[in-house]
């Protein structure tokens, strides 16, 4: 027997080959089957005679008709067959042509009666219907069973294999069937105080709405739900947390006041801030959860520092987290510089190195200098970071390896992790009795609705102030006319002994849509100028989707360091190069060894290189605001006037605004909300990353729908933390947790 949670191989139309293409889009059974929602609709429902719809060139319709004649010719183009056939109702006819559809003339034959949705258009002298969507039906006027057409018309997101066609045609018996026995995952008095359709109207009016007032209400509905569930989530560790106990380190006045006394700056009045406010966390038995946010270069570090510092002085110990070698090792170097007169024994562990900062060469007296670090074995390092030797470890993902035991560790920093680190710290904690506070700190700037969401269990700080010694960086978008005047200007810089970076887009995305489009219109020829091929990868054929992004890059490489600027050092970094590798070439480019390090978007983050001015663009209009934002944030870093350069390969108006925006702002904060107005959620860093599901991704540019679904989720948990009295949401929770992924 088929129900709700069978396999969706045993369902007979499916069958295990298209099963395996379902799982694809995360369906296995049936239930995950009518869980999944149409993407948009066809407006179908008018049908109209077919001497109407001969007055109605360039207008798609839909009419009802018989076949009076049907077969397959063939066209002028040898790859297309073409299927013609005349339909009549009433005296009136009107010729039909499908393309590629050779089967039809078996399946449709003269004297049935089908009910037809295309475009009406004109070829030579005649009218006819262009590759309409058909239907067959037993007579004219009959539209209650209507699944193509004469209705509207659901269509789901397609790829390979899976067209809407077949989905309509799978769906519509399951739902006959089964949508009676979804159970109802929302609480009565949600539903009820919302006015929100019931699930199994709601599932039905997704798919086959009886109008677009329905659709709207039962997506008004889902995008609820899954808003809700995200809450649920979040706010269900939230409160398991908060049962759970952390060291409490009470802030050390005298002490903050001497480590910020030694910095060679006077901290801003947001630093001050907010170190207060983590200072103010880490007093608490309650385990903190913040997120530290500000743009790169704000000064976050110190911030972290000056919580380390306080929690060693304690006798506890910190794990602080960077995503990558290279910021652990500048994070190793600039804690040990500023920690250098607090005898704080600090180690570094990443995938191959394992490093601690000498601080008896310190304690005996040379203040002056960076104290130096040196190589250990790993097998030392963990020793002495189980006996309490450490008090300091720094590392990438090394961190939570096995092996990896502190012996006391009471604050986990999380360097530009985003996210992860709820559970990175769910790994350092294990069978601890205590749970070591947690501060994340991020450059990317979240806006209100993400921040009360995926990250909702997290305190939030906002650091909205840059170190008063910054100049702002000047953002130019150059015209293409204006790429030789911008060379010069770098030459200019490079020769001052100046850095630049030069961005080039990743492509790989690039040729992905372009294979979408060419199995969606078939071949095309010269067609350089399409807004999504960038000009310089030449004319489009099958095999430049080849190309890969180093591929690119080394082109553009060549071009540079042959014919732009044959007197300058050039390097080119990517992301398929090994760690060493990229880490050499970021230490010479720091030393001035490099003058243009020409790299793909996945250059690392938060890499400090003072000597860079200038940052160019290549194919701006492809990023998001924040990313280039953050790019921008690379150069700037010291008082030099830096520079960052936007070329775009596409004239597109739209583009040229959003780049204004990036021209016009220098506050992160304020173009991740543009870029949440312009681009919609999808292109917010995180949603992806966390698997946020379309119909809660369209809530989330509803700040009034997330705090409301935050209200209702923070008032069921309070009263039933386990949801043990609403066993059908607690289900859907635990399906929608495995869903939902982090990365
Ligand atoms: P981010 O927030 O991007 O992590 P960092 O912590 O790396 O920024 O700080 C960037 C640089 O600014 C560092 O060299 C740091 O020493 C310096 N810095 C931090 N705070 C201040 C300040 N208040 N005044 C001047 N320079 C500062
Ligand atoms: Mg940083």
């Amino acid at each position: 027997m088929i129900n709700l949670s069978t396999n969706v191989e045993e369902v007979p139309k499916i069958g295990v080959a298209y099963a395996k293409k379902l799982k694809k889009f995360g369906i296995k059974t049936v239930q995950d089957l009518l869980f999944y929602f149409p993407a948009r609709y066809d407006d179908f429902s008018e049908i109209i005679s077919v001497k109407e719809a001969r007055q109605r060139l360039g207008e798609t319709v839909c009419i009802q008709g018989q076949i009076t004649e049907i077969e397959n010719t063939n066209t002028f183009k040898k790859f297309m067959t073409m299927t013609e056939a005349v339909i009549q109702d009433d005296g009136a006819e009107i010729k039909v042509i499908w393309f590629n559809q050779p089967y039809l003339a078996k399946s449709l034959h003269e004297d049935d009666f089908v009910c037809l949705a295309g475009k009406v258009s004109l070829y030579k002298e005649g009218i006819y219907l262009n590759n309409p969507t058909y239907e067959r039906i037993n007579e004219i006027g009959e539209n209650e069973e209507l699944t193509h057409t004469g209705r509207i018309v659901p269509v789901y997101s397609e790829t390979r294999g899976i067209t809407s066609r077949w989905l309509r045609y799978v769906i519509k018996p399951l739902l006959y069937r089964f949508c009676e026995q979804i159970p109802e995952s929302l609480p009565e008095e949600i539903i009820k105080k919302n006015k929100f359709l019931p699930i199994q109207e709601a599932v039905w009016q997704l798919h086959f709405p009886d109008s677009f007032e329905h659709a709207d209400a039962s997506k008004a509905r889902f995008s609820f739900e899954e808003l809700f569930l995200i809450q649920l989530n979040v706010l269900k560790e939230k409160i398991k947390l908060m049962v759970k106990k952390a060291h409490a380190c009470p802030m050390d006045a005298d002490l903050m006041k001497s480590f910020t006394d030694s910095l060679p700056f006077q901290l801003t009045d947001s630093q001050k801030k907010f170190a207060f406010a983590i200072l103010k966390d880490l007093e608490k038995t309650v385990p903190m959860s913040r997120l530290l946010e500000g743009d790169v270069g704000s000064g976050k570090t110190v911030v972290g520092a000056m919580a380390a510092l306080n929690v060693v002085k304690h006798g506890h110990q910190v794990a602080f987290m960077a995503p990558t070698e290279i910021l652990a090792k500048q994070h190793l170097k600039s804690l040990s510089e500023s920690l250098k007169n607090f005898d704080v024994r600090i180690g570094m562990l990443t995938g191959k190195d394992a490093r601690i900062t000498d601080v008896r060469h310190h304690t005996n007296g040379v203040m002056s200098d960076i104290p130096p670090t040196f190589e250990v074995s790993k097998k030392s390092l963990l020793g002495d970071l189980e006996n309490g030797q450490i008090d300091i470890l720094i590392g990438t993902h090394a961190l939570i390896q096995k092996g990896v035991e502190f012996k006391d560790l009471a604050l986990v920093i999380l360097d530009e992790q985003h996210r992860f680190g709820v559970e990175q710290r769910d790994h350092l904690i294990k069978n601890k009795k205590l749970v070591p506070h947690l501060l994340s700190m991020t450059a990317t700037p979240i806006p209100r609705t993400l921040a009360l969401t995926i990250y909702g269990d997290l305190d939030l700080s906002l650091i909205d102030e840059m170190p008063k010694n910054r100049k702002k960086v000047k953002t130019i978008i150059v015209e293409p006319s204006q790429r030789k005047e911008a060379y010069e200007f770098i030459k200019k810089e490079v020769a001052d002994g100046k850095g630049v970076f030069v961005i080039f887009p990743k492509i790989d995305s690039t040729a992905s849509k372009l294979k979408e489009a060419l199995e969606k219109h078939g071949p095309m020829t010269g067609s350089a100028s399409d807004s999504f091929i960038p000009q310089n990868y030449g004319p489009i054929s099958l095999s430049s989707l080849a190309v890969n992004e180093v591929k690119a890059l080394k082109e553009e490489y060549e071009k540079l360091s042959k014919e732009v600027f044959p007197d300058l050092r050039i390097t080119m970094l990517h992301g398929k190069m090994k760690a060493p590798e990229k880490e050499r070439i970021m230490l010479d480019f720091k030393k001035g060894e490099i003058d243009i390090l020409l790299s793909t978007s996945v250059v690392e983050v938060g890499v400090d290189v003072p000597r860079a001015t200038i940052m160019m663009i290549e194919g701006a209009e492809r990023f998001g605001l924040s990313q280039l934002h953050q790019f921008r944030g690379r150069v700037g870093r010291s008082d030099m006037q830096s520079y960052c350069f936007l070329f775009t390969t596409s004239p597109d108006q739209l583009n040229r605004k959003r780049l204004k925006a990036l021209v016009e702002s220098n506050n992160g904060f304020e173009l991740a909300e543009k870029d949440l107005e312009i681009r919609g959620p999808g292109s917010l860093y995180g949603t992806q990353q966390w698997g946020v599901p379309d119909m809660a991704m369209q809530g989330l540019s509803n700040i009034f729908l997330v705090e409301k679904t935050r209200a209702a989720a923070k008032e069921l948990l309070e009263k039933d933390p386990t949801l043990k009295d609403y066993p059908a949401l607690k289900e859907r929770l635990k399906e929608f947790e495995k869903r939902i992924h982090f990365e």
